[in-house]
């Protein structure tokens, strides 16, 4: 053998071993859940302070650029491995997912509406640099109403400024950018809006109010004045209403759920646990909580069912299709109402399940959190709202059980 044939054979399996060794996103993101997400969570929601410890952690895995094409340095993950990931930290910190959710969201509107150079330039300083971004869609006024904006681009000499009176934007102190819907022109109609990326330092958010809320309090989600400019370059191609038909609602409510899913596994693992425990105190003997602790499982199946085949049917890079018309919107609105209903309901049964160990605080029972931050999930664009919209578009549509949302297409 020659020395050459050697080094080669050793280059091969020191690629292979690298290869091996390397973590996947989610691998790397259920080690972060685990070792560092879980220590904090506690202290994040009492204090409603940004999880600056799994976010230190998830950055230097490389975890923000998951969704960034490999082309552009990211990971180039799909739908499905972004939604694992975040499921596998919400069982941990449910606001340290949320957050994780709403930027891939965000990358993700970018990734396939955005095609100018200063977008891929900027994509590809999310991959290299870990930049987190974050969202103002919801409007002083006009609220959850995603598809209206108020506020407008004003444009001149190839840039633009743009002022936002902004109710919610999570970890928007924490964020390197904000993803900003406003209306295209001054004069263009409230439904004909753009959707464009500001980034520090041409970015400035003013608080104007404060983030003391039930659940999710690690998103540090107050109320901004937002004042931005920059490049023309940096408002995305398509208009906001196919951002928002093919990516922000299926991405949005797609991930969302892996989130309220997340924060289902840790109840029903609490639980499981608690059950499994009194069985062992009490052996040959089917402790009480056993019958609803089974009927809680039937609960999770139904939830984990719901957002598995809907992620199925939308994750393109494993066979689904791109979300475009009524029926699509209609079933993902079906999927945000009944997983958010959902998710209340198992971790309602979980505390049923553990009673006492499970309302009080401190022991490895408790289910405030998790319950808490369950509520948020009927809010995050309110359910009337969304059960509003589904009641018009479903009038629009011809038979639903006739059209193609049912007729077996993936
Ligand atoms: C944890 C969390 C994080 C968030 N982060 C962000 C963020 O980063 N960026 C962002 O832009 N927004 C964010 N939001 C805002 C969110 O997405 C919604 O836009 C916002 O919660 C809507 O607020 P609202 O319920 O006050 O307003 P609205 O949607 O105006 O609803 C107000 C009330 O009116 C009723 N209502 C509204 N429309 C109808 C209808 N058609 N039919 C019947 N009743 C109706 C509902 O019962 C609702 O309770 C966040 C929200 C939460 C809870």
């Amino acid at each position: 053998m020659t020395v050459s044939v050697v080094q080669d054979a050793a280059a091969d399996a020191t690629s292979v071993a690298a290869e091996v060794q390397a973590p996947t996103l989610l691998q790397s993101v259920r080690r972060i859940g685990r070792d560092v997400a879980a220590a904090h969570a506690d202290d994040v929601d009492r204090s409603a302070r940004f999880p600056i410890e799994a976010f230190d952690a998830l950055k230097e895995a490389g975890v923000l650029g998951a969704l960034v094409p490999e082309g552009l340095g990211g990971r180039g993950a799909t739908l499905g491995e972004a939604g694992a990931g975040v499921r596998a930290l919400a069982r941990y910190c449910a606001s340290s997912a949320m957050i994780l959710a709403m930027h891939h969201l965000q990358v993700a509107c970018l990734v396939r509406h955005g095609r100018s150079p200063g977008l891929l330039r900027f994509l590809a300083d999310v991959a290299g640099r870990q930049l987190l971004l974050a969202s103002a869609t919801t409007e002083a006024g006009s609220g959850g109403r995603l598809r209206e904006s108020s506020c407008a681009v004003h444009a001149e000499n190839g840039r633009f400024v743009l002022e936002k009176r902004a109710p919610v934007v999570s970890y928007g102190a924490s964020a390197d950018a904000v993803l900003v819907t406003a209306r295209r022109t001054p004069e263009s109609a409230p439904g004909d809006q753009v959707l464009a990326a500001c980034v520090r330092p041409d970015v400035l958010l003013e608080q104007t109010g404060q983030w003391d809320t039930l659940g999710l309090r690690g998103t540090c989600s107050p109320g901004f004045m937002l004042r931005a400019a920059g490049p023309l370059t940096m408002i995305v191609d398509d208009p906001f209403a196919d951002v928002a038909a093919e990516t922000m609602l299926p991405y949005s409510h797609i991930l969302w759920s892996h989130v309220w899913l997340g924060i289902a596994d840790a109840a029903v693992s609490k639980a499981s646990a608690f059950v499994r425990r009194k069985a062992r105190h009490e052996p040959g003997t089917v402790p009480p909580g056993a019958r609803r602790l089974a009927e809680l499982d039937v609960v999770f199946h139904q939830l984990d069912g719901l957002v598995s085949a809907t992620l199925a049917r939308y994750d393109e890079d494993a066979g689904g299709r791109r979300a475009e018309g009524v029926g699509d919107a209609v079933t993902l609105n079906a999927l945000k109402l009944g997983a958010s209903k959902l998710v209340v309901e198992v971790v309602s049964g979980a505390l049923a399940v553990c009673g006492m160990d499970g309302y009080r605080e401190g022991t490895p029972f408790s289910l405030g959190r998790q319950l808490r931050d369950a509520h948020s999930a009927e809010l995050m664009v309110s359910n009337d709202r969304i059960l509003g919209d589904n009641a018009q578009l479903l009038l629009l549509s011809r038979d639903p059980i006739e059209n193609d949302r049912h007729e077996g297409k993936p």
